[in-house]
Parts: structure tokens; C-alpha cells; sequence
């Protein structure tokens, strides 16, 4: 690294800051006829006359100017253009921005230089103008940056922040064309000035310094694959690679799609991902790994895509009716049951089993399979929780015969039964994705008999979670489905309504053969 110190000074940097500012007011004060002007620019004092005279040739000479709030004016000492401000309210005015500005070290070493700069305006006084160096990056081919901030005078690697939007010195230009490193990198207007204008620049010579692909990635107008290099967004380049196809770890016969879609980013990772995974898609085929990579979860995506084939997995979810433009369904449904599909697929992935196998990772029944496989893949650590459960809950299990007789009912094709013991609950909350079974609050109540969850399932599926009831005594306190979503809301609240007038019923029938027992 060259010596802080040896770096040449930036010539009319104070200068140049200082014409960034174009702010200059005219403080009037008036009296009688005249105001008195002061120039916050050049400091001096003049005087005008605010009124006609009534004589047209006094009027001319004595050069009329009324003062106005805000209006422009010209200071009649420096020339410069101003506005009027009334000197009695003014609270002083403060203006800053960044600068940066680039020097050539040698052909491979540049350095860029950033500058704060101020404008302050007070009353009474010319205005205070300061441009400090804050910042220093040198880069060098083929290397990360190296930032060093001005600390007190000292130059440290501890960062003092960053900021996001700079003007760029002029000079700055000048001194990249004669670097060798930056000599065959064009200037992509596109890319560098994406965000804030000019802002970008520098991060865009800081990162082709560091991948002299840029110079290739531009010239083929691969925009969105240099952006990412500039935001330092993952690229994933290979760094033994040669060929544009090696360094992005790409087949060679993709480069040609990817320029023509100008680098877009999703497709050079499918790319990657074809190629790690050894396919080669045909068009249509990848039209539907687009589509996918646009809703999986890429950790998920990235272990399933060695195993997918596109267009059977599309036939499939069209039959389940869970492919992306599929009407089937509602919106919320399909995309629950796909959720539950790649969430499935991952679970079996991670347990190891053959995904090459068609019954596999093409289920008769995802819900039922996801289900089977949520208890599987979580079987250790809910058997712990179970367990825990139990022992904490007992009074669950031991009411069940009891509760059943009072709470038990079968109705349009549904079934309603209070929870056999406390592991029971758990697992309902976890198939369903709501907190019955996550908390231990629910539990603690049926466990003391204040109130008790039942579950009401479809009679021709009763071992499968459906919806989730909390009761006290005859009423309903709450009921949720699988997400705390209410499935055929109008449709339960009155099978419901029905169930629990028939418990209000049962109670009395009991109360009444009581009666008649004693009697
Ligand atoms: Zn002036």
C-alpha cells in the first residue's frame, strides 16, 4: 500500500466545493425610503432605495429596488445572484455534501478520496465554507478495497460511516482514463449512475478494480450482472475460471441467453443451478424452473432442484391443482398445499430418502403426507414435549372418558371429541400451525377443568386435524383451522350453535332423570 502521506494534494478541491454551493442572500433592513443590503457572499454593505421619488429621472438614478421576501436579486457589489431575506428573523443556514474525487497510484492501484463539505450562513458576517477529507479506498486489481477514514488527522480502518450520495470531482474522469486497470472498462451510464445520480461511480471503479470481468460483463451489455457486482450482491464467480462460462459457473451454450436477457440475476442462478446439478433444460423446461424459483425458498429450491423434473413436477401440481396459474382453487388454499408440498419435499430430503423415487416426490395426498412427514421429522423433538406434557397435564387424559361422554357428538359428516390426553394437543397445534399446542396455556386449563379443547374433524378422516375448539361449559370460547384461519366460517359457527344447544339439552335431560332418581 503507498504511503498515506505520498498522496498528491487534490487541486481547487476547496474551490470546486465551494461552487457547489450557489446559496447567497441579500440581509435587508429597512428604513424609511432605503434599506440597507449586506451580501452574505462578500461580506459588503450597500444601500437602496426602496420608494419613487415621484420624479422619473431621480427614480432612474437612484435605481429602485424594492426588497421581498425570497424574491431574486443580484448583489449590486459581487454580482452574484441571491435572494432577499429580512435580516431581523434570519437563523442562520447550514448546507453540506460529500465529494469524491479519484487518483491513479500505478496502472494496477487507484485511490479514491472523499470530501465533506460545508456551507454555513450567518447574519452579519460572510458565509463560512469548509471541505475536509474524510475518506480514503484504495483498490487495486483484481483485490477488495481498502477504506481508511480520518480519524482526528489519523487515518484508521475503523469506519466512521459511510454516505450514499456524492458529487463527483470532474478531475476524477480524467485520472481513470489514465489507469491501466480502468482503460478497457467503459463507463456504463446505466450501471453507474443507477441510484443517485452520479453516487454510483465510485462503487462502480471500486468494483472492476476488483473483477476484471466487469470489463467484458459491460461490453456484452450484461447491465443487471454488473449492477450486482456493484451493489456486491453474491455473484458466486469462480475464481480459477477463464472463459465468462467458468467464471460464472455456467454452461457454455447459456451465455448467449443470459447477454440477451443483459444479465438478468434469477436466470444466471437457475444457470448455476443447472449446471451444478448437471441438467440441461430444454425451453420449456425452463420456463417452469423460473416459475419455481420465483415462489420456493431458495435453501429449499437449491436441494430439491437436482431431483426435479419440470415438467412432470408441472403435471403433477396441475392434477394437485396447485400449479401457479391453476383456478381450481382459492389463491390462499393452493398456496397453502404447495407450502406444505416443498415443505414436505425438504423434510424427506433432510431425512435422507430417495427423492429419485417417483412415489416419493409425487405424493397421492401432499396433506396427508405432509403430515405424516411434520411427525416424523419432528418426532424426537416432540416426543420430548409430549412426554413433558403428559406428566405436567395428567388430569387430560384422566377426565378424557368422562368429557368424551359429555362432549362426544357426530353431526353432518363431522365428528366433535375433547383431546385424549395432553400430547394430543400438542400435535393438533402442530399440524394445524396455531398455538394450542405451542403454549402452555390451553393445556393448563383443560388440565384444571376451566376449559377444554375438543376437536371437531371430519368423520371420514377422524385421525386428521381439522379444526380446533375451546369450550366452557356449553359455550364456544374459540374455533380455528389449519393457520388460525376459519374454513366455512357461517357453516361452523352454526353447526357449532347446533352442538352446543344440543349440550345445553344433555345437561338437562340429565339434571332430569337425577331428579327423578332421587325422587
Ligand atoms: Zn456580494
Amino acid at each position: 500500500m503507498k504511503d498515506m502521506n505520498d498522496l498528491k494534494p487534490v487541486k481547487g478541491i476547496e474551490k470546486w466545493a465551494h461552487d457547489q454551493f450557489s446559496r447567497v442572500i441579500i440581509f435587508y433592513k429597512r428604513h424609511g425610503v432605503y434599506a440597507t443590503c449586506h451580501c452574505s457572499e462578500c461580506g459588503g454593505y450597500y444601500q437602496i432605495r426602496t420608494r419613487t421619488t415621484g420624479d422619473p429621472f431621480e427614480d432612474d438614478l437612484a435605481n429602485i429596488e424594492k426588497p421581498i421576501r425570497d424574491e431574486e436579486t443580484k448583489c449590486r457589489l459581487c454580482k452574484r445572484d441571491a435572494i432577499f431575506k429580512p435580516a431581523g428573523c434570519f437563523k442562520g443556514e447550514w448546507r453540506d455534501c460529500n465529494i469524491v474525487t479519484g487518483q491513479k497510484i500505478d496502472d494496477n492501484r487507484f485511490v479514491f478520496r472523499v470530501f465533506y463539505a460545508t456551507q454555513k450562513i450567518y447574519k452579519d458576517c460572510r458565509t463560512a465554507y469548509s471541505c475536509n477529507e474524510y475518506k480514503r479506498i484504495f483498490t487495486e486489481s483484481r483485490k477488495k478495497p481498502v477504506r481508511y477514514y480520518n480519524q482526528c488527522g489519523h487515518w484508521m480502518k475503523t469506519s466512521i460511516g459511510d454516505n450514499y450520495r456524492y458529487l463527483v470531482h470532474p478531475s476524477t474522469f480524467k485520472e481513470i482514463k489514465k489507469t491501466g486497470m480502468y482503460k478497457y472498462v467503459p463507463y456504463c451510464k446505466e450501471v453507474a449512475e443507477q441510484y443517485y445520480g452520479e453516487s454510483w461511480v465510485m462503487d462502480y471503479y471500486i468494483a472492476a478494480a476488483r473483477y476484471p470481468d466487469m470489463e467484458m460483463i459491460v461490453k456484452t451489455g450484461m447491465i443487471y450482472l454488473a449492477s450486482a457486482l456493484v451493489a456486491k450482491n453474491p455473484v458466486n464467480f469462480n475464481p480459477r475460471g477463464r472463459e465468462i462460462h467458468n467464471r460464472l459457473r455456467i454452461q457454455k451454450e447459456r451465455v448467449p441467453y443470459l447477454v440477451k436477457e443483459q444479465g438478468n440475476n434469477m436466470l444466471m442462478r437457475l444457470f448455476q443451478f443447472e449446471k451444478k446439478a448437471d441438467r440441461h433444460w430444454t425451453d420449456e423446461e425452463l420456463e417452469i424452473v423460473k416459475e419455481l424459483f420465483k415462489h420456493i425458498y431458495t435453501d429449499i429450491f437449491t436441494e430439491l432442484i437436482r431431483y426435479i423434473n419440470p415438467v412432470r413436477m408441472k403435471n403433477y401440481m396441475s392434477k394437485c391443482g396447485i400449479w401457479y396459474d391453476e383456478e381450481r382453487m382459492s389463491y390462499g388454499q393452493a398456496n397453502k398445499i404447495r407450502r406444505e408440498y416443498f415443505d414436505y419435499l425438504k423434510m424427506r430430503a433432510d431425512a435422507g430418502y430417495d427423492l429419485t423415487n417417483d412415489i416419493i416426490m409425487y405424493p397421492n395426498d401432499i396433506v396427508r403426507r405432509h403430515a405424516e412427514m411434520v411427525i416424523e421429522s419432528e418426532k424426537k423433538e416432540l416426543d420430548k414435549r409430549m412426554k413433558n406434557v403428559i406428566n405436567r397435564f395428567p388430569w387430560i387424559s384422566r377426565d378424557y372418558r368422562k368429557l368424551s361422554e359429555k362432549y362426544s357428538a357426530a353431526a353432518a359428516g363431522y365428528i366433535i371429541r375433547p383431546a385424549k390426553d395432553a400430547a394430543e394437543i400438542v400435535m393438533e397445534g402442530r399440524l394445524l400451525h396455531h398455538c394450542v399446542g405451542a403454549s402452555d396455556t390451553y393445556m393448563k386449563r383443560h388440565n384444571k377443568g376451566e376449559s377444554f379443547i375438543l376437536f371437531l374433524r371430519k368423520a371420514s378422516e377422524p385421525d386428521i386435524p381439522f379444526i380446533t375448539v375451546e369450550i366452557e361449559g356449553e359455550s364456544i370460547i374459540q374455533w380455528y383451522g389449519a393457520y388460525d384461519k376459519k374454513p366455512e366460517e357461517s357453516f361452523f359457527d352454526a353447526w357449532l350453535k347446533t352442538y352446543t344447544g344440543e349440550l345445553v339439552k344433555r345437561k338437562e335431560e340429565k339434571k332430569d332423570k337425577k331428579a327423578a332418581k332421587t325422587a
